[in-house]
């Protein structure tokens, strides 16, 4: 029964986003409404799978009868979120959540009050009109990369669908020239004072500026398209060609497909610790999300562990508020230790 309401539910998700991108220009708060709705259709789908009752916000009223009419009161973004984490176990990033929500926002304001943004509906501006193709992209950016990297086998029989609607959010790209011309003198001025700049994941101009954090994590910011995200930068030790992961897992150079591995990865950064200053010596910690061989968290500032501000993994680029000590097996972890004596850590308790 749930595959053929998940069929359903994914089909009509890929309507409202169709809808949506032909709208951008003549109707656009149709286009805002649609595009938001799209999320909403496509990360319910991906719970549907799970269990029809993960989409009724009160699973416990959940009646099949209801449900089938389509009788049922529908589940929030914020409990889509928390449900696709604890249930599935995956992650809907927080930079990706706040895209989302935002646009959540701006389709309640346009549906139960007005958005002053298209207050103006012929005579709109073009900056405003920007404003509102960047917040589509930006979403469009996080949500392709579910439906397409995490979820790609879960969607497999929708991803040319995918493939084609992306191939459209392209083409409003050039929309977005506009704002590079307007910033470009400004990008200039950057790079003859030493930035770096790289070309954006999600508008694809030159224009995302990145700052290491503490090697080889990375942070890139879209002046253009307000794009930001961490990654890992990596440069292949064999052709020295510089690659970029979200995730490093079984993951080959662009070039020349020599195999990346975490453990090699960690010796080579190694060297940012202090061997010979024990007391500000602190050794990486354990991923409680990652299975390895070595320690993967390692601390956001270059310094030593003490004073990051937060830990991070090398392999999920999942952040951790600090580390601690196992009371059981002594092991580096990020675990909560409070319990840790009893209940032991990621390490001691597989
Ligand atoms: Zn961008
Ligand atoms: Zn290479
Ligand atoms: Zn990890
Ligand atoms: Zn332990």
């Amino acid at each position: 029964m749930t595959t053929n309401y998940f069929d359903d539910l994914v089909k009509n998700g890929i309507d409202y986003l169709n809808q949506s991108i032909d709208q951008i220009d003549v109707e656009p708060k149709y286009s805002v409404i649609n595009f938001y709705t799209s999320i909403e259709i496509l990360l319910k789908a991906r719970l549907l799978l799970e269990h029809w009752t993960l989409i009724i916000e009160r699973p416990e009223d959940a009646d099949i009868k209801n449900f089938i009419a389509g009788d049922f009161v529908s589940i929030s973004l914020k409990s889509i979120r928390r449900r696709l984490k604890n249930i599935i176990d995956v992650e809907i990033p927080e930079r990706g959540y706040t895209c989302f929500n935002s646009l959540r926002a701006e389709r309640n304001k346009l549906i139960h009050f007005f958005n002053p943004l298209f207050k103006e509906d012929e005579a709109e501006g073009k900056s405003k009109r920007i404003e509102r193709i960047k917040e589509i992209l930006r979403s469009w950016f996080w949500l392709h990369r579910l439906l397409t990297q995490k979820w790609h086998f879960e969607f497999k029989d929708y991803q040319e669908a995918f493939s084609s609607i992306d191939d459209k959010m392209k083409k409003l790209k050039h929309y977005l020239g506009f704002s590079y011309e307007q910033l470009e003198p400004e990008i200039k001025k950057k790079k003859a004072t030493g930035s770096v700049f790289v070309n954006c994941d999600s508008c694809n101009y030159l224009a995302a500026e990145e700052t290491e954090l503490n090697n080889p994590i990375v942070e890139q910011k879209c002046l253009v398209c307000n794009y930001f995200d961490e990654k890992i930068r990596i440069e292949c030790s064999v052709c020295g060609v510089t690659n970029y992961y979200y995730e490093l897992v079984d993951v080959k150079c662009i070039k020349c497909n020599s195999i990346i591995s975490v453990e090699d990865v960690i010796k080579e950064i190694e060297h940012v610790q202090d061997p010979h200053d024990p007391d500000s010596w602190e050794p990486f910690a354990w991923c409680s999300q990652c299975i390895t061989s070595v320690p993967t968290v390692i601390p956001s500032n270059k310094e030593d562990g003490f004073d990051a501000e937060y830990w991070i993994c090398i392999v999920c680029l999942e952040h951790y508020g600090e580390t601690s000590h196992c009371g059981r097996c002594g092991s580096h972890v990020v675990d909560d230790s409070e319990c840790s004596v009893v209940n032991g850590c990621s390490q001691c308790n597989v």
